[in-house]
């Protein structure tokens, strides 16, 4: 398997442009693709604003940071940019039919021997690789928010993905300073799968009137050592984010145990979506 070099990253929002944020960093010439300009120039902007906090620290020097910007091409449409690359990262929004367009005209652009990863939360990696000529080197690279910070990157093998663009994968995560852990395709991966239900849980405490909010998070901080409570972090994540996820469990597994808590579907079919307007389980 050839070594990793250029990479292209589709998708420049919260989560692509740490991404683009963290190859560059650590060497790695980056194509970053939006869809228009005022959205590149958000990217760039971020990218800069993180990495002057990096100077702040003094993690990075001010050279570093210039020269990771300079590694960082940005580009408005996909056939160009992923021409040479050797690795692509999608990270647009989690639907089904976006990615599949997009893996779609990426494995008619992009050179043989070129993997294809996404960033998905929650999509059957199987199902995105069923869509491209090249199943075999497709794979989920699953990072973390904020990407820049949080060390690990969730890497999932589909059905037919190759043991050597694992191990690729495996082996550039590490590149970048990330703690890869391998899975197998399967609803939620293991991050998710996890997760989710231990929030449900927590939102089932309150609907139940066993206890409110701040003791439920309270439990978790401090008899379990979590650094956020479990309805913190759901706002965090966005409780349309958290109930996308529970039903791609539910529907996935066809188990009633991923039910998501009914008070969920209730605050997101109101509007309260946590800390992205303002009110959640908590108000911002
Ligand atoms: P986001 O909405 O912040 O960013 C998505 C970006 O993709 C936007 O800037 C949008 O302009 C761009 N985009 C849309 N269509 C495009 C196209 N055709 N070509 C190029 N760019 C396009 O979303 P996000 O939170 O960064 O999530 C991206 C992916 O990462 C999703 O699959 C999500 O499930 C996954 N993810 C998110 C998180 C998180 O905490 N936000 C964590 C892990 C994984």
């Amino acid at each position: 398997m050839s070594e990793i070099k250029k990479v292209a990253v589709i998708g420049g929002g919260t989560m692509g442009n740490g991404i683009a944020h963290v190859f560059a960093m650590n060497g790695y010439d980056v194509k970053l693709i939006e869809t228009a300009q005022e959205f590149v120039d958000r990217a760039m902007n971020t990218i800069d604003k993180n990495l002057s906090r990096m100077v702040a620290k003094e993690k990075i020097s001010e050279a570093e940071k210039e020269a990771t910007l300079d590694r960082i091409q940005p580009h408005l449409t996909i056939p160009g940019a992923v021409l040479d690359a050797d690795l692509i990262v999608e990270a647009v929004p989690e639907s089904y039919e976006l990615k599949k367009k997009i893996f779609t005209e990426v494995d008619l652009h992009a050179p043989e021997h070129a993997i294809i990863a996404s960033n998905t939360s929650s999509i059957s990696i199987t199902k995105l690789a069923a869509v491209t000529k090249r199943p075999e080197k497709v794979i989920g690279m699953h990072f973390f928010n904020p990407v820049p910070v949080m060390k690990l990157v969730e890497v999932i093998d589909g059905l037919e993905t190759e043991k050597q663009v694992t191990e690729s994968i495996m082996q550039t995560s590490e590149k970048l300073g990330k703690v890869p852990v391998s899975a197998n395709d399967s609803p939620g991966f293991v991050s998710n799968r996890v997760l989710m239900p231990m929030i449900n849980e927590a939102i089932f405490c309150v609907y139940e009137g066993v206890a409110d909010p701040e003791a439920v998070d309270n439990v978790m901080k401090m008899g379990m050592a979590h650094p956020m409570g479990p309805l913190r972090l759901a706002d965090f994540i966005g409780l349309d984010v958290c109930l996308d996820i529970l039903n791609v469990l539910y529907d996935g597994f066809k188990d009633p145990k991923y039910r998501p808590c009914p008070l969920l579907v209730k605050m997101v079919d109101a509007g309260k979506l946590g800390d992205k307007t303002g009110e959640g389980f908590f108000t911002y």
